[in-house]
């Protein structure tokens, strides 16, 4: 069971699945709704997906003709994105929103680095922090 939640809680979700391979999404339109480099994405079968409360909170933004994304109406959390008509289309998780634990992720890898910000190179390793950096 993966569950999830936006970051005033308003909204949350559910999906009776296992974890899938994460991606990290690099194309224009992730980059412009999560607000930074990427989206890390899972995708979850549409029949094992449901709103636990705050659906009527969504809104929805078609990026592409059939493809919608789903934000927090009062946080601006990016939530999911689905094509629609299709009722075997995957849900795809925005998985800033976990809040249960993957023990054993695996990764599709970093996909759309054709559209990629030029500031951010997933080859390069920079300093980590357990909190803010203090130098
Ligand atoms: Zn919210
Ligand atoms: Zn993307």
């Amino acid at each position: 069971m993966l569950s999830g939640s936006c970051a005033c809680g308003a909204v949350a979700f559910e999906a009776d699945a296992s974890p899938a391979p994460i991606a990290f999404c690099n194309c224009r339109t992730c980059r412009k709704v999560s607000g930074t480099a990427f989206g890390a994405n899972m995708s979850v079968p549409r029949n094992s997906f449901r709103w636990l409360r705050g659906e009527d909170r969504l809104i929805s933004y078609e990026s592409s003709p059939g493809k919608v994304r789903r934000f927090c109406g009062t946080c601006g959390s990016a939530m999911t994105a689905e094509r629609l008509g299709n009722p075997d289309a995957a849900v795809r998780i925005r998985l800033g929103t976990l809040n249960t634990p993957i023990c054993n992720p695996t990764f599709v890898g970093h996909i759309w680095r054709s559209e990629a910000a030029d500031w951010f190179n997933p080859k390069q390793i920079v300093a980590e922090w357990p909190e803010a950096a203090t130098a």
